[in-house]
């Protein structure tokens, strides 16, 4: 069995609304799945306040439920105890003990483990890739269309790479599909959904997810016609709510699409559950 696992950021479950622009009008695919293949599951992990993302992420990654090891949410980058615990175990270590391939798809513009390593601000997925850095891609892997930018169609990064070219989003799910039939889990994280929801910009957020869907619709269809489990899930809610500017305590979507999809939306009900049924089914 293989999984392509599809991380997506601030993407939250809330009824339909004027300011929610997760709707099919919007992105078609990505609410297909959603009521086909899909499950609320909790995001907010029995821990006051908002869910935040250096404790939803490492707790999706890890299986420990980070909220209360850290005894609340925490924003943005992992501090030096939740680093720790991320080094410690996770999700890619225990694949890797298990003789898997495994592949991080996001392109980081370095050229190397150690250089990515010096950088002070380091995400929960760079943290959990730096412990197996063959995972890694960086420069050279997105030029020969071997890696995807965090963007999708590198259109962020034209100015600093102007020889980099640009490509459309089903480029995008091409090259991330040629990683996913090498690999046994291959991770892909978009970010820009939660950027979106914390601009209050409904534009925006609607051309971000039209962006998105633009690449899940031939991925999905690629996965499928491979035997390609699609695993999808978020850290905490919040572009389904355009009017708070923060994250929200909604439910996220757990999406599963192909091979035991049935087996692994029954073994997952909170973001505690994602690490331990992925190492199940692999
Ligand atoms: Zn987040």
């Amino acid at each position: 069995m293989k999984i392509l696992f599809l991380f997506i950021d601030g993407v939250g479950l809330r009824e339909a609304a004027a300011d929610n622009p997760v709707n099919p009008e919007v992105c078609p695919t990505l609410c297909r799945l959603i009521s086909q293949h899909g499950k609320p599951i909790d995001a907010c992990l029995s821990v006051e306040g908002l869910p935040q993302s250096a404790t939803g992420q490492a707790t999706m990654f890890t299986g420990m439920n980070a909220s209360v090891f850290m005894g609340r949410h925490c924003e943005g980058y992992p501090g030096p105890s939740l680093r720790a615990a991320i080094e410690k175990n996770n999700l890619f270590l225990q694949l890797r003990a298990r003789g898997k391939r495994v592949k991080f798809a996001d392109a980081y513009l370095v050229d190397s483990a150690e250089e990515l390593a010096a950088r002070r601000f380091k995400s929960v997925t760079t943290v959990m890739a730096l412990t197996t850095p063959d995972v890694l891609s960086f420069t050279d892997d997105l030029v020969d269309d071997l890696a995807v930018m965090q963007d999708l169609t590198r259109d962020t990064i034209q100015d600093r790479y102007p020889d980099i070219p640009l490509v459309t989003p089903e480029d995008a799910a091409a090259h991330l599909f040629e990683l996913a039939r090498v690999h046994d889990f291959t991770l892909y994280e978009f970010f820009q959904t939660d950027v979106a929801g914390h601009s209050l910009d409904y534009g925006r957020a609607c051309a971000v997810l039209r962006l998105y869907d633009a690449f899940l619709a031939p991925l999905v269809r690629f996965s499928q016609a491979a035997g390609i489990t699609l695993v999808m899930t978020a850290d905490h809610g919040n572009v389904e709510d355009m009017q708070a500017r923060g994250h929200t305590c909604n439910p996220v979507p757990f999406i599963a699409c192909g091979p035991h999809e049935q087996e692994l939306r029954d073994s997952v009900s909170s973001l505690v559950d994602v690490t331990p049924a992925v190492l199940k089914f692999l």
